[in-house]
């Protein structure tokens, strides 16, 4: 892997971690919105970022000063990729969006960059032909909270070059993630193709009145060891992406299970704003929750 310059698209809740990160480890990163007031919103983040890696991962000022040097911003999309090793794409979670995207950035990308989507819930097959390059697409999948939470997990689709691949891995040690390759396309990749059905089954036992929340987090916490149950991870994930998980469950299938908690979620944490950790209150309140007290598995 011989990467320098990589163009992060899009620089919202990911993007903009994505490229403080990358710049972070040394690369020229290069970053694009569609236009230049979302760009300066981006780069205001940039310094509460960096006291976050002060505080997480005790960065040095030097180190932070070198990072902002290696960052520039643009609108203009073929400015943005003229010299690309490799585009991250990390545009809305939203199809049409996203294949808009890589026509017009198949159009203006030198023949030698790769492209790899940060899609959650999209797989590459979807989008590979619209790249005008399969072989040079792949999915980076980061999570929320990148300098703390660095998975990054690689996965390609059928036409995907396998040293394209490798590049990818290398490249993804290189910004200091936990590299995870995945052998084959999987919607949800890893870590969704666990956490979706975990959080399924502890809303299923609520639903159908098995049990409380406090009962369910103190059976997974005692029984292995975990510091939280799902119900206080969900309080971190957030209400609102319980809620729209579901919902499109219910909608799929019609399970009368599914359409009772999408009520339940509406009626008890919806409408009142108990949208979990970020305000305050959720299964459990903040900052104090239950779960972290003393004889909570007493
Ligand atoms: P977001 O809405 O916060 O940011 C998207 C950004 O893309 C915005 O800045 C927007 O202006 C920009 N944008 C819109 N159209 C564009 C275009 N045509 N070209 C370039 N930029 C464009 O979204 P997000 O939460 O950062 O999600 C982005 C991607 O990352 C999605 O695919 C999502 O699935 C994935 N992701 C999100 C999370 C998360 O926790 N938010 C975690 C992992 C992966």
């Amino acid at each position: 892997m011989n990467y320098k310059n990589i163009t992060i698209a899009g620089s919202g809740v990911l993007g903009y971690q994505i490229a403080f990160q990358t710049a972070f480890h040394g690369f020229q990163v290069t970053v694009y919105d569609i236009n230049d007031e979302v760009l300066e919103k981006a780069k205001a983040k940039f310094l509460p970022m960096s006291e976050a890696f002060k505080k997480d991962l005790n960065a040095t000022q030097v180190q932070l000063d070198k990072t902002f040097v290696n960052l520039k911003y643009t609108s203009d999309l073929k400015e943005a990729v003229k010299d690309a090793d490799l585009v991250i794409e990390s545009v809305p979670e939203n199809p049409t969006i996203k294949i808009g995207f890589y026509e017009n950035l198949a159009k203006v990308a030198p023949e030698k960059t790769i492209f790899a989507t940060n899609s959650s819930t999209m797989i590459p097959s979807q989008f590979a032909e619209s790249t005008g390059r399969p072989s040079h697409f792949l999915a980076l999948h980061f999570a929320n909270s990148i300098w703390k939470h660095n998975t990054a997990e690689i996965m390609g689709h059928a036409g995907t070059d396998p040293k394209v691949f490798e590049d990818v891995v290398a490249f993804a040690k290189a910004i200091g993630m936990l590299a995870l390759p995945l052998k084959k396309e999987q919607p949800g990749y890893i870590i969704n193709s666990m956490l979706v059905p975990f959080f399924n089954s502890a809303t299923d036992l609520l639903i159908k009145e098995i049990a409380d929340p406090e009962t369910i987090d103190k059976t997974w916490m005692k029984a292995t060891g975990s510091p939280t149950g799902p119900f206080a991870m969900l309080d971190v994930v957030g209400i609102t992406t319980l809620y729209n998980v579901v919902k499109m469950a219910a909608d799929k299938t019609n399970d009368p299970v599914k359409i009772k908690t999408v009520a339940y979620l509406k009626e008890n944490f919806i409408d009142k704003n108990k949208l979990g950790l970020s305000t305050g209150e959720g299964f459990y309140k903040y900052p104090n929750p239950a779960y972290k007290e003393a004889d909570f598995l007493k």
